[in-house]
């Protein structure tokens, strides 16, 4: 993988070119993709952002978002603009099965793949220029920098700046994570100075759900959450069912991991949602311990240090015991935690 910084000197000529993130975009994968593509247009350049499945309502405010190509549901659509694209761009994710049912696709593609991303173990030898630094907050601000280097600062305009806001804000849990470096503030701070409102942001990604998604939180906050205070844990294990009986849509549950987190004495949190097709689980921890490791040991799953995620094809019930069982096994690195 070469640096992101050869495609500089390439900017200026006119190309077809695909933007893609991973599954289930959240407002990181999709403010750094629809960022990215309002910088691009300027340049002339034919720009398709290809989502590889469906995303939250509350990311549809993002300028041109309506614009975004579902790929489960426009598939052929899709595949001809894939396969006359000459550079994709990945950001946000890893490895190409983060990509899905887009994974083998571009995997084969013989065109110019460029990777901007902060996962940790990335897949670097499937792409030909790119960037990955898990020490970036965010994808967002991966891409504010790659603007910032390619000397094109001044075609950040409102839409480039309140996308990329949202990936950064939202990836720094508000600013609050560890991640949130100088650098995160100072890119904040240009983008203030070139006029974003950043309060509009905030309204829109949090103050934007249905009742039915409290109702659902309410439910499983008294009914489904378990907490394992000798192993310092918190489960919450939803059944199918309950995602029928309130309706629960795509991107309800994001955030929902953080209530047991905030538990006292918590430093492991999880989710296992069971959406029918796969069980997905959320993982989150405060200080020293690993979630990233966790998920690819017991989940085929991956991310953060202390964000991660998997999946697995067992039921419901399965994963539980497994989860409790990794806990087990994981249960002096969870109890030496100093609070
Ligand atoms: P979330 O719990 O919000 O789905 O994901 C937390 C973090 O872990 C995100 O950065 C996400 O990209 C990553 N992640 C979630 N699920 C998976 C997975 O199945 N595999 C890998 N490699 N990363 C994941
Ligand atoms: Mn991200």
């Amino acid at each position: 993988m070469q640096p992101v910084s050869n495609i500089f000197p390439l900017l200026p000529e006119p190309k077809k070119i695909v933007i893609t993130f991973h599954q289930k975009p959240d407002a990181d994968a999709m403010g750094s993709a629809l960022g990215l593509y309002h910088f691009l247009i300027q340049f002339g350049h034919q720009v398709n952002v290809i989502s590889p499945t469906n995303w939250a309502g509350f990311l549809s405010w993002m300028p041109a978002c309506k614009k975004v190509l579902d790929y489960e549901i426009q598939t052929a659509k899709a595949n001809d603009i894939l396969k006359a694209a000459e550079w994709i761009f990945c950001l946000d994710f890893n490895t190409m099965e983060r990509a899905k049912k887009m994974a083998d696709v571009l995997m084969l593609h013989p065109g110019v793949k460029i990777l901007i991303d902060h996962h940790q173990q990335p897949q670097t030898e499937a792409f030909t220029f790119g960037i990955s630094d898990v020490t970036k907050s965010s994808t967002a601000e991966m891409v504010y920098d790659f603007i910032i280097a390619s000397g094109y600062s001044e075609k950040i305009n409102n839409e480039v700046a309140e996308c990329l806001y949202a990936g950064v804000m939202t990836d720094t849990g508000s600013f609050r994570f560890t991640s949130t470096s100088g650098n995160v503030h100072r890119m904040v701070a240009d983008l203030k100075d070139r006029g974003l409102e950043h309060s509009h942001i905030h309204e829109q990604l949090f103050d934007n759900f249905l009742e039915s998604r409290f109702r659902f939180f309410g439910h499983v906050l008294l009914n489904r959450m378990e907490v394992m205070y000798e192993y310092n844990t918190a489960l919450i294990a939803i059944p199918q069912s309950d995602l029928i009986k309130f309706n629960v849509k795509t991107g309800d549950t994001e955030g929902l991991v953080n209530f047991p987190l905030s538990i006292h004495g918590i430093k492991l949190a999880c989710i296992i949602i069971d959406r029918g097709d796969e069980r997905k689980s959320s993982f989150r921890s405060k200080g020293g311990f690993d979630v990233n490791t966790f998920a690819r040991k017991y989940f085929n799953g991956g991310g953060h240090f202390n964000a991660a995620g998997g999946r697995n094809t067992e039921p419901l019930d399965e994963v539980i015991r497994k989860f409790k069982s990794a806990i087990k096994e994981n249960r002096e690195q969870l109890t030496s935690y100093q609070f």
